[in-house]
């Protein structure tokens, strides 16, 4: 049985193996995987960040685990893959300025199977310093995510004090991936890509109703006194920022 630290890094270093052999030819270098919660960041990558007493230094990718229980895990998953990407830059590519996210950088992603764009959706622009990204479908991205999340295969720890901020972020990034008739900006997804965000999505009051309620084992409804509801994995403590009391399952 493992440890709670060895089962989050040994999944996490399944997930970094297996993008890194589908959408990098498995030529990206080992890096150390961090978590941490960086206020409004989902993650990020820092060259060269460690050194080792033995006289070598290894990237950092940091992940927020904030958002593992109120995000889908493919949002996990792309953004590893988004921090894959400035990792491969920095070692077989010419990096942006500072945050700057330049046109090679996007020319990757694209290549990958992630849109960069600066909304998050179509149109946005594909360059700058504040850039997201979402899934192209049918592109390499979202192929090797459906051979990696199986039964064998998810994130097994999430964070249960997901500040009410990051549960928004989370509701409005789920709602955005979903198809259109089903309340989302984006109708090109899959069936499997909506089932995949519906099953493990969170949602507060005001687009819940517009999401399919799939009758999925991890999805429990929580309600404040206020009459405030959200939906997220089990167990999770989430203060209501109406009036300050604490969101329960019901
Ligand atoms: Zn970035
Ligand atoms: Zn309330």
């Amino acid at each position: 049985m493992n440890t709670p630290t060895q089962a989050v890094y040994m999944e996490l270093q399944q997930a970094y193996d297996h993008l890194n052999a589908v959408l990098f030819d498995a030529k990206l270098p080992a890096c150390l995987i961090t978590l941490q919660r960086e206020k409004h960041t989902y993650g990020y990558f820092s060259s060269k960040r460690f050194a080792s007493i033995a006289g070598s230094t290894t990237d950092e990718i940091a992940l927020n685990p904030a958002y593992f229980g109120v995000t889908p895990i493919l949002e996990t998953l792309q953004t590893l893959a988004h921090e894959m990407c400035h990792l491969w830059q920095a070692h077989f590519g010419t990096p942006g300025r500072g945050r700057y996210h330049n046109a090679q950088w996007a020319s990757k992603m694209e290549g990958m199977g992630l849109m960069p764009s600066s909304t998050g959706q179509p149109g946005g622009a594909k360059t700058g310093d504040c850039m997201a990204d979402y899934v192209i479908e049918g592109g390499l991205f979202i192929e090797a995510c459906k051979r990696l999340v199986t039964n064998q295969f998810h994130l097994s720890w999430y964070d249960r004090f997901p500040p009410m901020p990051v549960v928004q972020a989370g509701a409005r990034s789920a709602a955005l991936q979903m198809p259109e008739d089903a309340g989302g900006g984006k109708s090109h997804l899959s069936d499997w890509v909506a089932n995949t965000l519906a099953d493990s999505a969170i949602s507060s009051d005001g687009n819940h109703q517009n999401i399919p309620m799939a009758n999925k084992s991890n999805r429990v409804k929580y309600s404040c006194q206020c009459g405030s509801n959200i939906w997220g994995k089990p167990d999770l403590r989430v203060l209501c920022q109406q009036c300050d009391c604490s969101f329960v399952a019901v």
